[in-house]
């Protein structure tokens, strides 16, 4: 069957359903269609009898204004991240609680940490958003991994280590897979450093009242009957003329322009006819994925606020590096969330279910104390092991591929538009980037 659209939006993540909504305002006829059986894509909300899980992206934060505005728009609200109290840093062997945002690091380490943040973030002011290929020296940065340049920047090995948590935090992907040029990019896309670190004041300040999914599911409920069609994984696109022919297993439509709002490295599977101009699928082949398990324990209390700590605990052994108090805003209930990230990731995934858990609650336990150990549920996810994501949180850039290859990122291969957070100025690799590339694909179809 062949039903014609002005626009076809592959992909009901926040960029494809921001860029469909965009559309149908303009009064064009929009199929938007997503490969599972939900909207989202990243942005998961799980919801159990009293309580929900975001399994995906999480917390929203200053500057993010798009998503704000949505949250707005759809009558939806914010609460502010649990933060009051203690901090836990386990480094060295050794376990210590402090307060504020300076750990409590021997003063030449921390000297030099802190020296490291300064100078990524002045550094990440010289890059062009628009452009990081036209950064001045965007060859040398784009020559080195993040890792390369700690080593140069940093001579303790303490303060390394507590910087490759903070960065395995914010990419998913160990130093030594991300290009400088990308995290100068990256650390300038949302705002800096500190930023892209911190809970008040930054990235990690609020969640979404009833879960990051809840304004993705009000967008799509507020589309025509039958505009997304679910469990439609596109197949391939054909370009033939002015129309553009977009199949799947049971479907075979045509339309005008197309908007693939999916990570680069999923568009780069699609079947494309003709094929591709060779940069753009070169491009497509060198933004790999993050990796990264999300793991919850759930328990009757927030037992850990009792005893003075905010639940935030970074630790340079074991699987999880970082974790966060994610309990309900009334805290009726206690749940912590721990991230397993890049390597340790990796390693992760060999593990049966039962020795994740035992991993994790061990963790935990060492973390905030004996009751950690004995959650009414255990829970874990792996986004690389999702058959239409294949990692998170975002695509990160190797060296090498921004300045030889980044300039095709946006750009259209004739009715074929590129929309996803990997396609964003602003805020790249967030809920808000995903929101701001699919402003920017609609307008680009208008
Ligand atoms: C564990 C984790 C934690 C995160 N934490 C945060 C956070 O706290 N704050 C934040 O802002 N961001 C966070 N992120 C990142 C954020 O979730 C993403 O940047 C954002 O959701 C990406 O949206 P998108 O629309 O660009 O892509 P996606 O959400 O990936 O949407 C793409 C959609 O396309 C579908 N699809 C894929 N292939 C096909 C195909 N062939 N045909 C049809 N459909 C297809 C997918 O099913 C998916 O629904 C996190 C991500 C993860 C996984």
């Amino acid at each position: 069957m062949s039903t014609n659209f002005d626009v076809i939006v592959i992909g009901a993540g926040y960029a494809g359903l921001t860029a469909t909504r965009q559309l149908l305002k303009a009064g064009k006829s929009v199929k938007l269609l997503e490969a599972r059986e939900r909207v989202g894509g990243r942005v998961h909300t799980q919801q159990f009898e009293d309580f929900y899980l975001d399994m995906g992206g999480t917390w929203v934060g200053p500057t993010q204004d798009k998503i704000y505005d949505l949250i707005r728009e759809f009558g939806i609200s914010t609460f502010p991240t649990y933060d009051e109290g203690k901090s836990t840093l386990i480094m060295n062997g050794r376990t210590k609680n402090y307060k504020g945002l300076i750990p409590p690091l021997p003063i030449p380490s921390l000297l030099s940490l802190d020296g490291a943040i300064k100078k990524m973030t002045k550094l990440s002011k010289s890059v062009n958003l628009q452009s990081p290929w036209e950064t001045p020296d965007a060859m040398k940065w784009d020559s080195m991994t993040l890792q390369t340049w700690m080593d140069k920047q940093m001579s303790f090995d303490t303060a390394k280590n507590l910087f490759k948590i903070a960065a395995e935090t914010i990419w998913a992907a160990h130093p030594n897979e991300i290009s400088m040029l990308h995290a100068m990019f990256y650390t300038k896309s949302g705002t800096d450093l500190d930023t892209l670190m911190n809970i008040k004041g930054g990235a990690q300040e609020e969640r979404i009242l009833g879960g990051a999914m809840s304004v993705a599911l009000k967008m799509a409920a507020s589309f025509p009957e039958n505009t997304i069609q679910f469990n439609a994984p596109v197949k391939a696109i054909i370009q033939d003329g002015e129309q553009v022919e977009v199949i799947g297993k049971d479907f075979n439509y045509s339309c005008k322009k197309v908007i693939v709002a999916i990570p680069p490295t999923l568009a780069g599977r699609i079947d494309y006819q003709p094929i591709l101009p060779a940069n753009r699928d070169q491009l497509m082949q060198r933004i790999p994925m993050g990796t990264v398990w999300k793991c919850y324990a759930v328990y009757d209390r927030p037992f850990w606020r009792d005893k003075g700590l905010n639940g935030l605990a970074v630790s340079d052994e074991g699987y999880v590096s970082v974790t966060f108090d994610n309990s309900p805003k009334d805290g009726s209930k206690g749940i912590m969330m721990g991230f397993v990230l890049a390597n340790q990731a990796k390693d992760f995934s060999l593990l049966p279910e039962n020795e994740r858990k035992k991993a994790v609650l061990s963790q935990f336990e060492c973390f905030f104390g004996k009751e950690a150990a004995t959650p009414n549920l255990y829970i874990d996810k792996s986004w690389a092991e999702e058959e239409f994501t294949r990692g998170c949180y975002a695509g990160v850039m190797p060296t090498g591929a921004w300045t030889s290859l980044g300039k095709h990122l946006r750009e259209p291969i004739g009715n074929i538009h590129w929309a996803g957070t990997e396609t964003s100025e602003v805020w790249n690799g967030y809920i808000d980037g995903a929101v701001r590339s699919g402003e920017r694909a609609a307008l680009e179809v208008l």
